[in-house]
């Protein structure tokens, strides 16, 4: 499936409730002049996300703040997935920080799951983050854009800086964590450079793809 082309002065809304989300993304969108409103602004409901996959927690999300809204909707859905822990805590990854959320609690469970599998070598804690981008139409269109970065789960953590798992996961290419980066190493990206993190690699694609230049 497509979608026209974003232009200049076209709005959407964010299938989100979190104010941290918006704001990243209002930033991300400002430069291209596409107005960014919140799920929370227009009182829509917060779906359950009760898919298995990144791609189906981010389609539930964009349709149904698309079908809410009747305009078109953006949803993020990202984790983290640990090969030695057959790619959990994957679509759980906010679950496993419990409400309310406590990062230094999940980071710590992610550990005692790698040291419970006995992975203690570089190379047995590999992971990757996923952010995958869902943009739907309120008919029922959508398509979806995938950012991975791969890297190892370091303990403990390291680095005040970011926020989730970032003190734990250090990039392929890098000696430092997510955690102990400036935001802009992690983040940024630019026209033929993909980014680093695995949001800035999915937007990078949905620029790409779905903004019109
Ligand atoms: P979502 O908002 O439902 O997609 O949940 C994403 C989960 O993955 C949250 O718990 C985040 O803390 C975690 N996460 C996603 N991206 C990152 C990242 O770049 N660094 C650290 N944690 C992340």
């Amino acid at each position: 499936m497509s979608l026209p082309k974003l232009r200049p002065g076209d709005r959407l809304v964010l299938a989100s409730h979190n104010k941290g989300k918006l704001a990243e993304f209002q930033e991300l969108f400002e430069p291209f002049g596409l107005e960014l409103i919140s799920a929370a602004e227009l009182d829509l409901p917060e779906p359950e996300e009760t898919g298995t996959t990144f791609a189906e927690n981010a389609r539930i999300k964009a349709h149904a703040a698309a079908q809410g809204a009747g305009m078109l909707a953006l949803s993020d859905d990202s984790g983290l997935c640990v090969d030695a822990l057959n790619g959990d805590p994957g679509v759980y990854t906010a679950d496993w920080a419990g409400v309310p959320r406590n990062f230094d609690h999940a980071m710590k469970r992610v550990e005692d799951a790698l040291q419970a599998a006995n992975a203690t070598s570089p190379a047995q804690r590999r992971a990757y983050f996923n952010a995958t981008l869902c943009l739907a139409h309120p008919d029922g269109r959508d398509v979806l854009y995938v950012g991975k970065c791969d890297g190892m789960l370091v303990w403990p953590p390291r680095g005040e800086n970011g926020h989730g798992y970032d003190p734990v996961f250090m990039p392929d290419g890098y000696d430092i964590t997510f955690g102990q980066m400036p935001a802009e190493m992690k983040h940024s990206w630019s026209r033929g450079n993909q980014g680093l993190s695995h949001r800035a690699r999915a937007f990078a694609q949905f620029v790409e793809h779905q903004i019109e230049r």
